[in-house]
């Protein structure tokens, strides 16, 4: 069994009709189906009006009851003809003569005795339904007329459920049973309503009551949706909902479903599926059973009166942090010019209170903010750090490369002034991009209060990610509280994409081992020795100095500093909190050609030339190469189950490793799950890293 329930514009005029009913006979192709619908579009509204004209004394009420019986008389000239015609006029004409004997009496006593203000307005349901019914049968099927006053015990779930079953009971034969929405009635045996939109409630009972597969709800609109598209045109449909997210959306304004339907179906665990009769092959929305998110995830964004303001209610999924989500919410407010006059949370959701007038604004500037700023088109940067990378940056803008996904890079500042990050901090609007191009030791700190004011980070400085854990996991931590990115992918292997083959576990899943050769100007003085056939090692080294390639102090390199920071960053990726103490270094020279002086260093580098030219030749000699690596492998003893050095490795051709020249970089991702993962590639330049950096921005 299904249930499908239409909705007063599915059921508008002859062509609604016949739309309506081609998607109620492909259901009936398969199965049983219980077809729900409205009263016509208007036709409560039309109804609620009658009544309260009569009451008044107004006589037109008799011109408005025979306008809704000429729009029905349409409808039945234009799909039926012949007898059916006359027979479902003739049921029409019975229903309209009881509409006006009501009316007529409301007129003459000039009141709506109890209960006739809604007694009226259950007419518009039984005439659409008549005339759907009749339509249905008239094309050879089995048709049974259900009436829902018979049915619906308003406030009785349990009774309704029983009477429900027992009625169908009777009619088992039929195929198609036709039901009016929205009536029932009261405990004293009146008829009434249930609730202005009941019908989405009726169709739920019907399904709880028949154990039926689906509730499909069919509407005007592409299912439930991040907010009401009449309001916010960039709403988008959620393809599916939970029972609870559903229901929260319905309390707080989204008219699309009536609050009340979703309890039955729920208990029952039936999914209601949302869908578009303008659009019979979209998909809609499927609301049913989620399991507990275990991340936020924003749902949508509804709008209702009350009292005096109009709420806003921003539904959501998974934890969430309230604190940092009415931040947000208050700040796009503000940028919208809007305040809010009151705030509150309430389970599964949050709501902000503002002034009527700005309800349309205030509904959009939150949907911006929590479901359209990855679609910004215009991304502006502050950019800290006029260096290598920085220019390159600049130059890369202004080639018109920084376009991507139809979005554009614009940088609004760029500086090496120390205070830079603490202006932009202050001055630098939301959804803006930090883009550290530094090598500071501690513009880190300015990174989370940067995130809580809405402000993302791109960084091309492994230093801000070689801090203590606690910094990196809480630099983390804000960017997800406060809905904004922090992404530093060129900190290592620079545009190679490493880091992001980790972060997404897929590759990690099981992790065995991560070796890597990262140091590009260790790489670059060790690939170009040939020990007797090139320059001395202390010459290659000084020209590195002397170009850049290489720290003031290039013992820092030699040293394994720097491999230190990226092999930080790439463990902590993977999901191992590693400190830098977890690491064992082993320099590549021993401990006499660091503690001196810089030109002593040079001297003693110079005096140990025979040795090196030896070495190297003894390794030529055994096929092998040496190469400075940083690894992380499992070991159970080790602080974190895993094992962190740095060192000279001897690699032969079996290697990866040992194939490399310049600044090439290589990473050797080993887990249980796949064969080696292999990344090679230029690893250094200012060029990649601005490259790697604009990638960042525009992803
Ligand atoms: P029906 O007559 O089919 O029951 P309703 O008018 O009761 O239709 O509900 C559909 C309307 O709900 C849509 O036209 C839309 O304007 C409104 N609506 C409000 N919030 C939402 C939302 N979040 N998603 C989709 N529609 C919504
Ligand atoms: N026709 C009723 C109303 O307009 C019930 C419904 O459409 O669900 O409220
Ligand atoms: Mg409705």
């Amino acid at each position: 069994m299904k249930v499908l329930k239409f909705g007063g514009s599915s059921v508008a005029n002859a062509t609604r009709m016949s739309a309506a009913l081609d998607i109620v006979e492909a259901a009936g192709a398969e199965d049983c189906v219980v077809l729900v619908s409205s009263a016509v579009s208007g036709c409560t509204d039309a109804l609620i009006g009658i009544g309260n004209r009569a009451a008044a004394g107004d006589e037109s009420y008799r011109e408005a009851i025979r306008g809704l019986r000429e729009r029905h008389a349409r409808i039945v000239d234009r799909l039926f003809s012949g007898t059916p015609r006359g027979r479902v006029q003739a049921t029409l004409d019975a229903a309209f003569l009881e509409l006006e004997t009501l009316s007529d009496g409301i007129f003459r006593s000039r009141a709506l005795a109890p209960g006739q203000a809604e007694a009226i307005q259950t007419f518009g349901e039984i005439f659409s339904t008549r005339i759907l019914s009749a339509k249905l049968s008239c094309e050879g099927n089995r048709v049974c007329w259900l009436d829902a006053r018979e049915l619906f015990v308003r406030g009785d779930e349990a009774q309704t459920l029983r009477r429900i079953r027992a009625e169908m009971r009777r009619h088992r034969s039929a195929h198609y049973f036709v039901v009016p929405g929205f009536i029932a009635r009261d405990a004293q045996g009146r008829v009434c309503t249930l609730g202005r939109g009941g019908s989405d409630y009726s169709a739920a009972l019907l399904a709880a009551a028949t154990g039926a597969s689906e509730c499909q709800i069919w509407t005007d609109v592409p299912g439930v949706m991040t907010s009401n598209p009449k309001v916010v045109s960039a709403a988008v449909t959620i393809p599916q909902l939970s029972y609870e997210s559903a229901f929260c959306m319905a309390e707080h304004g989204a008219k699309v479903l009536y609050a009340p339907t979703v309890a039955p179906a729920q208990a029952a665990g039936i999914p209601i599926i949302i869908r578009n009769t303008f659009d019979p092959a979209h998909p809609g929305t499927r609301i049913e059973r989620i399991a507990p998110r275990q991340v936020t995830e924003w749902v949508g964004v509804s709008n209702m009166r009350c009292g005096e303001n109009e709420r806003i209610t921003l539904t959501v999924e998974g934890p969430v942090d309230v604190e940092a989500a009415f931040r947000r919410a208050e700040a796009a407010l503000r940028d919208a010019g809007i305040a809010a006059v009151a705030s509150a949370q309430e389970p599964g959701c949050i709501t902000l209170d503002v002034r009527p007038g700005v309800s349309r604004e205030a509904c959009c500037a939150i949907h911006r903010e929590f479901f359209e700023v990855a679609r910004l088109n215009v991304v502006e940067t502050y950019v800290a750090g006029r260096g290598a990378v920085g220019t390159e940056l600049q130059k890369l803008v202004r080639k018109g490369l920084a376009t991507g996904n139809g979005r554009e890079v614009q940088i609004r500042g760029i500086s090496s002034s120390h205070d830079f990050a603490a202006r932009v901090l202050k001055t630098a609007p939301r959804h803006a991009v930090f883009v550290d191009c530094t090598d500071s030791e501690d513009i880190y700190r300015y990174f989370v209060p940067m995130l809580e004011k809405g402000i993302n980070i791109v960084s091309s400085n492994r230093r801000s990610f070689a801090v203590p854990y606690v910094e990196y996991a809480a630099i983390r931590q804000a960017a997800l509280r406060n809905g904004c990115f922090v992404r530093y992918n060129t900190t290592v292997g620079t545009a190679l994409p490493v880091l992001e083959s980790i972060v997404g576990g897929a590759n990690c899943d099981g992790l065995v081992s991560i070796e890597a050769v990262v140091s590009c100007t260790l790489n670059h003085i060790i690939t170009g020795y040939d020990g007797a056939n090139t320059e001395s090692f202390a010459t290659l080294l000084r020209k590195a100095q002397q170009v850049g390639l290489t720290e003031q102090d290039p013992r820092l390199d030699l040293g394994g500093k720097d491999a230190l920071r990226k092999l930080l960053i790439l463990a902590r990726e993977a999901g191992v909190p590693l400190e830098e103490e977890d690491v064992q270094i082993t320099p590549m020279l021993p401990p006499e050609f660091f503690d001196c002086p810089l030109d002593e260093f040079y001297a003693r580098l110079e005096a140990s030339e025979p040795d090196f030219i030896r070495r190297e030749a003894e390794l030529d000699a055994m096929g092998r190469r040496q190469r400075f690596v940083a690894s992380l492998r499992r070991d159970p003893a080790a602080r974190h189950g895993y094992r962190a050095e740095i060192r000279m490795q001897l690699v032969g051709i079996e290697s990866p490793f040992y194939w490399i020249s310049g600044t090439e970089n290589v990473m050797i991702i080993r887990s249980e799950a796949q064969t080696p993962l292999v990344i090679k590639g230029a690893g250094e330049g200012a060029r990649q890293a601005a490259a790697g950096v604009l990638n960042d921005i525009l992803k």
